[in-house]
């Protein structure tokens, strides 16, 4: 199954609830997601029943990878027992979870019980007070270093460990990160920051491009370039020099990978959208209450992927306008 770009589905990433207990600046900033924010009702989330069948009928069209997220997917109760669900579907030989890491610690073990084969960890900066005003509520570095470990003493590794990085607030802790986290066998990737949704404050000026990073890194600890894991893989992959592992550069903004994105989102309340920047998804939610049978979903999801032309961040200049587009907390990222 190809779309118009040739790209075939290959990656579903379904987000679990679109509640978050950090407010990170660039993603959920306060001022957007206050006490008054309202978000999606518990009728309106998909159950793991539905989220289930979803998965079993995306695999039938070709996917192989699935990666939880949200929001926080581990403020969802009892995500471990969806975890246990799509592990029996066969197929799918990659089950993953992006997660903020404060509560891992308590979810580890259960979620490695339940077949989890991996986690991503959030984290922008190992300085406890560039990280605290990072997320804005004040969260510690130590809770989510411990959930990481918690993590790789469970199973879950290799971890790759997130970073977004934005000018003026945590670019001068780039190398630190880099330092922590070398020979620790945890794959560390800067992430550029992108302008996801419309509530962040997102300008060019604040994204500090992947070739920037890269050159503060290998200015003191040298790198060298590794090719990709897979086809695909949007992130790009060096090794320190001396040994010490392996970092990645995710630059979706300076050098765009749309060609080779096989992925579709699925949002907390079951509507498909086949680009991080899309504007309107298709309500998955109401087919799989209508009472059609697997079929009509089967056919709802070809010929969404079928019409895909999305290429958003490869002409990302030509929309200055900035039309309406999801957040990335309800999307997923
Ligand atoms: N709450 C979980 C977490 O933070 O890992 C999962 C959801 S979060 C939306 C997924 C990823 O999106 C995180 O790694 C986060 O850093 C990233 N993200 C959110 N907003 C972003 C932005 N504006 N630019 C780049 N990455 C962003
Ligand atoms: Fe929450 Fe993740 Fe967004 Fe931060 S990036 S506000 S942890 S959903
Ligand atoms: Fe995929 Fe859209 Fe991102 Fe391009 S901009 S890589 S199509 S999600």
């Amino acid at each position: 199954m190809l779309d118009t770009r040739n790209r075939p589905l290959r990656d579903l990433r379904i987000s679990v609830t679109d509640r978050c207990n950090f407010r990170c600046t660039y993603c959920m900033p306060k001022e957007a997601f206050g006490s008054d924010y309202e978000f999606l009702p518990r009728a309106n989330l998909l159950t793991f029943e539905e989220i289930d069948r979803l998965a079993r009928v995306a695999v039938s069209l070709g996917v192989t990878k699935v990666r939880l997220t949200g929001g926080e997917p581990l403020m969802r109760a009892g995500i471990s027992s969806l975890v246990r669900m799509l592990r029996e579907i066969p197929g799918i030989t990659d089950l993953t979870m992006t997660t903020n890491g404060s509560m891992l610690t308590r979810h580890a073990d259960s979620l490695a019980a339940a077949g989890l084969d991996r986690v991503s960890v959030s984290l922008d900066a190992i300085d406890d007070d560039v990280f605290r005003s990072m997320n804005d509520v004040g969260f510690g570095v130590r809770g989510v270093l411990e959930g990481i470990e918690a993590a790789a003493y469970a199973g879950l590794g290799p971890i790759k460990i997130n970073a977004v990085v934005k000018r003026g607030v945590n670019a001068h802790a780039v190398l630190e990160m880099a330092r922590y986290f070398r020979g620790t066998g945890h794959i560390l990737r800067f992430i550029e920051f992108m302008d996801v949704g419309t509530k962040n404050g997102w300008r060019l000026d604040d994204v500090v491009s992947g070739m920037e990073i890269l050159r503060l890194i290998h200015a003191r600890f040298p790198l060298e370039p590794m090719e990709p894991m897979y086809a695909g893989e949007v992130a790009r992959r060096y090794r320190y020099a001396d040994g010490a592992g392996e970092i990645g550069i995710i630059a979706s903004v300076t050098a765009p990978f749309c060609g080779g994105c096989t992925r579709l989102r699925i949002s907390a309340e079951g509507s498909a959208y086949t680009c991080l920047f899309a504007s309107s998804g298709r309500n998955l939610r109401s087919l799989l209450r209508s009472g059609s049978g697997d079929a009509a979903l089967q056919t709802t999801l070809e010929e969404l992927w079928a019409e895909r032309s999305d290429r958003y961040s490869e002409v990302r200049s030509e929309h200055t306008d900035r039309p309406e587009r999801v957040e990335m907390s309800y999307i997923g990222g």
